[in-house]
């Protein structure tokens, strides 16, 4: 068989047991689609897949989102597929290589969903918009006859090109290219995302409850976002009204959307008024040369890319976390409040929750925690190992501190 073929699996006694796509270059032979009773996987099935979905987010738009995950790969039954939304722009993302055949069909499924208005029934009408030049405010996305889609490609599947067919990177499955990035709203903050060569699909759309969570504690309070990327936590407790943000990251190009990012909500007067400033570091050095320059901060967000991809790497990534979490406190004024996350499946939430604690407590800085979190609705978990998220928010015990 080829990539995407139809596998039926069968019992010992010959009855069915689930079908799925085949991908003989992967070491999961076979993403199951279905089990239980026989079903066919053709373009009406997928239709119907993405409309579970859509109606699964239905209440997003609600809160001025319009960008969000579609499809959370097996959390939403489709393995190894990820679709993010930003507005009018959707952004197919693969995984394994059984979809490419399937492309068409998921295209046109698409299409059938987005006319029948289920995704494009969503109104932009947060306050926000309407006062940014340019944008109609209270314009239905429905007046949208179709999304432009663009695919992108994991960096393992763009290793194999000769299973991709011209398939590549960026490129548009239906539509034009955006001329730049695409702007969508999140909790009525307006953002822009590089959907064609961003990390992931351009947006981290699963911290959406926790930079919300953030923005409730930010008030008068000096922050400082570590592992900022385009900004999305800094902005929510910009607007919950931080004294200053500081946002640092190793990448200058992600650095400079946060700064476009701030620019898109000026009109927001708390934005307006937090001191917002960008540092192009390593984390890790820079965190230690803050604390050596006596720079404290109320509200540390520490939220890294993972650092377990596979089994082996595991117990060095709990240790990371650890010395991560040391380094954050060494740039905590007494009292003030630690945010860590960690986007790792591999390590569990019982071992980062752990880690965390037991390097705070090593440092001389016990933790007390506020609240253990997880991932954003758009981002259901149907499997243990599906709960990647973790999130720990925590203040410190200002006793102990040493400043
Ligand atoms: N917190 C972000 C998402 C972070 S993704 C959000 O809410 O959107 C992880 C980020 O870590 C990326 O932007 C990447 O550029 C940055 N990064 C990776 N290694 C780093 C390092 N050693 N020091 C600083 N930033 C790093």
């Amino acid at each position: 068989g080829k990539p995407g073929d139809l596998a039926v699996i069968f019992d010992d006694y010959r009855r069915f047991l689930a079908i799925g796509l085949y991908d003989p270059t992967s070491p999961m032979r076979v993403r199951v689609l279905h089990h239980g009773a026989p079903a066919e996987i053709d373009r009406a099935w997928l239709a119907d897949k993405l409309a579970a979905a859509v109606a699964w987010r239905a209440t997003l738009p609600e809160s001025g989102t319009t960008g969000y995950r579609l499809v959370h790969g097996e959390n939403d039954g489709l393995p190894g597929l990820v679709m993010d939304r930003y507005e009018a722009t959707l952004v197919v993302k693969l995984y394994s290589l059984a979809w490419t055949p399937w492309l068409a069909d998921l295209r046109a499924a698409l299409g059938e969903v987005w006319r029948a208005g289920v995704i494009a029934k969503s109104v932009v009408c947060d306050e926000a918009i309407s006062h940014m030049e340019g944008i109609a405010s209270r314009t239905p996305l429905a007046m949208t006859a179709a999304p432009a889609v663009v695919l992108r490609l994991s960096r393992e599947l763009e290793r194999q090109p000769e299973h991709l067919y011209g398939l590549t990177d960026g490129m548009m499955l239906a539509g034009p290219p955006p001329d730049g990035p695409v702007q969508f709203s999140e909790n009525g903050l307006r953002f822009e995302a590089d959907v064609l060569h961003g990390q992931k699909t351009g947006f981290f759309f699963d911290q959406r409850d926790n930079r919300a969570r953030v923005e409730k504690l930010a008030a008068g309070r000096r922050t400082l976002n570590v592992f900022a990327y385009s900004g999305g936590f800094s902005l929510y407790a910009a607007r919950g009204g931080a004294s200053e943000v500081t946002s640092l990251d190793a990448s200058a190009p992600a650095l400079a959307a946060a700064e476009r990012n701030f620019a898109l909500n000026r009109h927001l007067p708390a934005v307006a008024a937090a001191r917002h400033s960008v540092l192009v570091a390593d984390a890790f050095t820079a965190l230690a040369d803050l604390r050596q320059r006596g720079q404290r901060y109320d509200l540390v967000i520490v939220d890294p890319p993972a650092f377990a991809k596979r089994e082996s790497e595991v117990s060095a990534a709990v240790q990371t976390y650890g010395r991560l979490t040391g380094l954050a406190l060494g740039v905590l004024a007494p009292g003030g409040t630690l945010v860590m996350s960690s986007c790792s499946s591999r390590v569990s939430a019982p071992a980062f929750f752990t880690a965390v604690n037991r390097a705070a407590t090593q440092a001389g800085w016990p933790l007390i925690e506020l609240d253990r979190t997880g991932h954003a609705i758009d981002h259901p978990v149907l499997f243990p190992e599906g709960a990647y998220l973790k999130c720990l928010f925590a203040q410190s015990v200002s006793l102990n501190h040493v400043v």
